[in-house]
């Protein structure tokens, strides 16, 4: 899952950058209005981090045109404003949830795989796929209750590919949802990964769709 972090703050940015990653979130940070209108309008992200006051653009201005472009991309605002005005106000912009500086940073990872969740339309925070159980706070897999060791980026393509099963992604796609800006890509390293998943969860579970790239079929979580 990729977040997007807009906070022109160094040291929380740094704190919140460091605590998602070790969470196994690719994490893109960036600190001003204007390069996250830029970052949101050239990228696909799960989800936003919004501060508001931000150098620039007011980050209120940065959802509304994330808005105003049918982008429903979950938005949690961050921010030190913490009169019940400020709060409405981000809500009825089209923020989905809204954290008061200073914040625990297990709350608010809490509050992140709760939006996640809503986006994706499970309430179960265990997703279900056939013989398969994942859990993403614990970030542990079951294969027929029998837990599976997977490694870090293993379990980031196998996220991107449960929380939307029945939805093909390409390459493309899976690279950009499990690795940031700063990390090293090598190449194939998305195919080395599903090759390893379909070792480690049977082939039924992952497709290749020719020509297109991987879903999880649909029918696995009926
Ligand atoms: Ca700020």
């Amino acid at each position: 899952m990729r977040i997007l972090l807009v906070e022109d703050d160094s040291m929380i940015g740094a704190s919140v950058q460091t605590a998602l990653q070790r969470e196994g979130f690719a994490v893109d940070w960036v600190r001003d209005g204007i390069a996250a209108d830029t970052a949101l309008t050239g990228h696909a992200f799960d989800l936003v981090l919004l501060d508001l006051g931000l150098p620039r653009q007011e980050g209120g201005t940065v959802l509304a045109r994330l808005r105003a472009r049918r982008d429903t991309t979950p938005v949690l605002i961050l921010s030190a404003r913490d009169t019940v005005a400020d709060r409405i106000k981000g809500l009825n912009t089209g923020a989905d949830d809204y954290l008061v500086k200073p914040f625990d940073l297990d709350e608010l990872i809490a509050r992140i795989h709760a939006l996640l969740r809503r986006q994706a339309g499970r309430a179960d925070p265990v997703i279900r796929l056939g013989h398969i159980a994942i859990d993403p706070i614990a970030k542990t897999t079951l294969l027929d209750s029998e837990p599976v060791t997977l490694s870090a980026r293993e379990f980031a393509l196998l996220m991107a590919l449960a929380d939307h099963p029945g939805a093909v992604l390409s390459v493309a796609q899976l690279q950009e949802k499990i690795y940031g800006w700063d990390d090293e890509v090598g190449s194939n390293t998305v195919e080395v990964y599903i090759h390893s998943l379909r070792k480690k969860l049977g082939t039924g579970l992952i497709r290749n769709v020719r020509g297109v790239g991987y879903v999880i079929p649909k029918e696995l979580s009926e």
